[in-house]
């Protein structure tokens, strides 16, 4: 029996907690049929914990946070704050547990499943087989540098301006992960910037080649400018394996590959801190790359696989559980096969369930694995 793990779950607003009760019902198959035990706490954020605290992150949530092995979040955001001020809004929560836990690098895998082929906007010899991992450092570059704001200048107009801003220790961690990440792979990893016209992206370059020289002479290194990266993903996807960007550029090509796949409900994602020298652990937070659905919570009608498949990823890349993590993305796969759709990935033939029923079936389908 393997030791208990300290999970913290955060479900947080509109389809949230609907999808995250599925994967409760996974997680009491792992233990009642895997022996794994989880300690679990839950915890609150965004527009829940505006309501109930007043902070879209309170501290007691960041505390929980840094004490578990792994966190399991769900969404958050929703019309009700959407007047908050920018410094109050639900999303900060994601922001704050990113930044305390230093969760610096988000890894967002684009699978495309067989029996999804059709669901892409690409044509199916385009994508059929895809499967890329996307490595966004997640702490710094544009989203975080400073100076950034709006000012009124003496003529009235005003300037809105940021600072995409980058040390070579930030690009070196992020990159290890990537290369590490592409060793378990298919040994390569296109690197993206805009070296041609952005100082940071220059620097970047030639860090990441830096560290592929000294440290991962094995992996395949190839150089990319973002806008190609995303003509490329469009045209020719299956040359990518691992695909490592800064904030900005990790951000908009994720959802881009994202795209490829046909839903984003499907779609799960991890961010990754610093191993610690010492205890050998590392912060991780685990969540779909959906946010809350407003226009669908509480119809009972989401697609719970993203989240269920961000729980898969947190078997694997937290606990080294990968056999358990295959079981249920191989649970998953089979239900899509067998002809089960949410509405957001309904085609022509198959039959149209709803949240509970589709996760009721990966369990179902665990059972009969497990037989
Ligand atoms: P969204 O991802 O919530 O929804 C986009 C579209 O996809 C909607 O039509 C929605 O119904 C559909 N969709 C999303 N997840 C689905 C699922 N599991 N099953 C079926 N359909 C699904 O993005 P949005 O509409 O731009 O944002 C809504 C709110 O979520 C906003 O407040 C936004 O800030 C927030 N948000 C939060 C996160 C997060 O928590 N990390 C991420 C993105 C957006």
């Amino acid at each position: 029996m393997a030791a208990n793990k300290k999970l913290l779950i955060l479900p947080g607003d509109g389809i949230g907690p609907e999808v995250m009760r599925e994967v409760r019902r996974v997680i009491d198959w792992m233990s009642r049929r895997r022996a794994i035990s989880f300690d679990m706490e839950e915890g609150l954020v965004g527009g829940a914990a505006i309501e109930a605290e007043g902070s879209p992150c309170p501290d007691v949530t960041v505390e929980k946070a840094k004490a578990a092995d792994a966190v399991l979040f769900g969404s958050v955001g929703g019309p009700r704050w959407d007047s908050l001020p920018f410094d109050q809004r639900p999303e900060l929560g994601i922001l704050r547990l990113r930044k305390d836990l230093g969760l610096f690098a988000n890894l967002r895998p684009a699978l495309v499943l067989d029996a999804l082929v059709d669901a892409s906007s690409l044509k199916a010899d385009i994508v059929r087989g895809v499967d890329i991992m996307v490595v966004r450092e997640s702490t710094g570059g544009v989203y975080f540098g400073e100076p950034r704001g709006v000012e009124t200048l003496p003529d009235g107009k005003r300037r809105g301006f940021d600072t995409d801003v980058y040390h070579e220790d930030e690009i070196a961690r992020v990159a290890r992960v990537a290369f590490d990440l592409a060793r378990k792979r298919r040994n390569k990893v296109t690197s993206v910037e805009k070296a041609n016209v952005m100082q940071s992206g220059r620097l970047w370059r030639a860090v990441v080649g830096e560290i592929q020289k000294a440290e991962y002479p094995d992996v395949e290194l190839e150089n990319m400018y973002a806008d190609n990266c995303a003509m490329q993903l469009c045209s020719r996807p299956k040359q990518f394996d691992v695909i490592l960007g800064n904030n900005l550029f990790g951000d908009v090509l994720s959802d881009l590959a994202a795209a490829l796949t046909g839903s984003l409900g499907m779609l799960p994602s991890a961010t990754l801190g610093a191993v610690d020298p010492v205890t050998g652990k590392r912060h991780a937070l685990y969540e779909p790359i959906h946010g809350s659905a407003p226009d669908i919570a509480g119809k009972g009608i989401a697609n719970p696989l993203a989240q269920i498949l961000s729980f898969a990823m947190l078997l694997r890349w937290s606990f080294a559980l990968d056999e358990d993590a295959t079981l249920l993305e191989t649970a998953v796969a089979k239900v899509l096969s067998g002809g089960l759709r949410t509405a957001d990935i309904m085609q022509p033939g198959m039959a149209r369930v709803g949240t509970s029923v589709m996760g009721e079936a990966v369990v179902r389908e665990l059972d009969k694995m497990a037989a």
